[in-house]
């Protein structure tokens, strides 16, 4: 279906051309012709539709190399599938694997002529990167912990199937304003990050006809890049039953009302900005007329994303490992040995958190130790109390086409440096983003270091960084505060560690960055 043409749409800019004349799904489609020539043959302007098939030229772009990203929903994965994960970063990877923010997995060096035979091999074990990228419904994230978290109001994976079943490869939905993050999570403790997304449903409780429903209070608005928004909440409560019908209004009121003329002002925020949430409602409730109003929001605090260390499961008898993968680069050894353990130990799946880590569910009370003792664990934490455990990172300028400064390969060094100086009895997580698209989260971290252009003194160019502080999810949320000036990298953990000294010398009992 393509989309209503409204006023705004006079001046349409050059994606949305494109997307007009081809729908952004049929990369798939055009990919066993594309691949018979040589990949300098593309022509750029059809570098927009490889997003949609979860592909980005990585540069330099003459290569034909492509950062390649899979879809996750909820970031659980049965062990044929990370078999086939740990597979293609053996053969085509590099023998690396990243974890991102979003519950997802991506690659780097992929290369074009092999794309249809990897996209068939990635299919067979039913996963797929239509949608990991491009003006569609992104990965639908969820608690990580969801059906073993003690800490939740209900399950909520089979409905996070659900929600994804409906928008995958649905070309109703393909021709978006922008991308569309979608976030479900019945977590106390707000492991959906739900005010960073386009559309969240949080847990809630309603009284209805006498009885205590369990169900979502609904936010919309929120998303970070350039100019963040927090997610705002709607006068809504809706049943698990009724979650798809919600998200398919909203992502039609989107897909019909967005903005198209500029892409740096055409995610739902702006649009949710512009109107009000009222209005945005009160449209809502001419597509769905007998939504409830909201329910008592059943958050009491923010996991920061994270599922980190050893945990009792919600079954007795069973406990979760939330292991610390550093700056979310995992080697595809060591991912094997992480499936070995849950093969021989757990069950079939592994699960990925939002801070870029591996959690590795249903390990018996009584195997606890003996796994604990396994050597991997001497290389990446489950007993998370450093710096370097809570940091995440993007890319950054290694790949990134749009990235100011590295950050993935700086990460490690930067925080065992700052380990190495400080100890600290609650986490802290610093990350560090490449640009002011912030897709390792700098607005919500506690101190949050993006990449900038920066000239010496003699006028020479230099990657330097900008430092902001005091960003969280607590309490509805707040984004850091931006300080004046850059430092350039290597200065870059002594301006940190300026920062660090000042809180540990000063915060009162449990004070944390965000009222720093
Ligand atoms: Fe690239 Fe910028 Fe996103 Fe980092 S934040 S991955 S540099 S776009």
């Amino acid at each position: 279906m393509s989309y209503q043409v409204t006023w705004a749409e006079t001046k349409l800019n050059k994606n949305e051309v494109s997307k007009l004349q081809e729908d952004g799904l049929d990369v798939f489609k055009d990919l066993p012709e594309l691949v018979k020539h040589p990949f300098s043959e593309v022509d750029k302007s059809y570098y927009m539709y490889f997003k949609f098939a979860g592909l980005t030229v990585q540069k330099p772009q003459a290569d034909g190399n492509f950062m390649m990203r899979i879809k996750v929903p909820g970031g659980v994965i049965n062990l044929k599938q990370a078999d086939h994960i740990a597979w293609i970063a053996e053969n085509y990877g590099h023998g690396y694997v990243d974890l991102t923010t979003r519950q997802a997995v991506q690659y780097h060096w992929i290369p074009f002529a092999k794309l249809p035979e990897i996209f068939k091999g990635i299919n067979a074990v039913g996963l797929t990167t239509a949608g990991a990228e491009g003006d569609i419904t992104r990965n639908i994230i969820d608690n990580p912990l969801s059906g073993i978290d003690p800490d939740e109001l209900f399950d909520t994976r089979e409905l996070v199937l659900k929600v994804n079943a409906h928008f995958q490869g649905n070309r109703d939905y393909s021709n978006l304003p922008r991308k569309m993050k979608i976030s479900i999570s019945s977590s106390l403790y707000n492991a959906g990050n739900a005010e960073i997304n386009d559309l969240s449903f949080v847990p809630a409780l309603k009284t209805m006809h006498g009885e205590t429903v369990k169900g979502f209070n609904v936010l919309i608005g929120g998303g970070l890049g350039m100019r963040p928004f927090l997610g705002l909440a709607m006068n809504i409560f809706v049943t698990p039953d009724q979650v798809v019908d919600l998200a398919d209004a909203v992502v039609t009121l989107y897909r019909d009302n967005g903005y198209r003329r500029n892409r740096s002002k055409a995610r739902l925020k702006f649009l949710i900005q512009d109107w009000g949430v009222a209005k945005f409602e009160a449209q809502l409730r001419e597509i769905l007329p007998d939504l409830a109003t909201a329910g008592d929001n059943q958050m009491i605090g923010w996991s920061a994303g994270a599922a980190l260390g050893i945990h009792p499961q919600k079954q007795t008898g069973y406990n979760y490992i939330g292991v610390s993968i550093p700056a979310g680069r995992l080697a595809a050894a060591d991912f094997r040995a992480f499936i070995d353990i849950a093969r021989q130990y757990g069950r079939d799946e592994l699960r990925f958190d939002h801070a870029q880590n591996l959690v590795i569910p249903y390990i018996s009370d009584a195997d606890l130790d003996t796994v604990k003792a396994l050597p991997i664990f001497e290389h990446y934490s489950y007993n998370p109390h450093q710096l370097l455990d809570f940091g995440t990172s993007c890319t950054g300028a290694q790949y990134c086409n749009l990235a100011n400064a590295h950050t993935k390969e700086l990460l490690k060094p930067l925080l065992n440096n700052l380990d190495d100086r400080f100890s600290f009895d609650q986490p802290l997580q610093i990350t560090l983003t490449g640009c002011g698209n912030n897709c390792a989260h700098r607005s919500t971290a506690d101190i949050g270091v993006e990449g900038a252009g920066g000239k010496t003194a003699s006028g020479d160019k230099v990657e330097a960084y900008k430092l902001s502080l005091g960003g969280s999810l607590l309490n509805g949320g707040h984004f850091t505060e931006m300080l004046k000036g850059k430092v350039d990298q290597a200065h870059l953990a002594d301006g940190i560690a300026a920062i660090l000294a000042d809180y540990r010398d000063h915060k009162t009992t449990a004070e944390s960055f965000y009222a720093y």
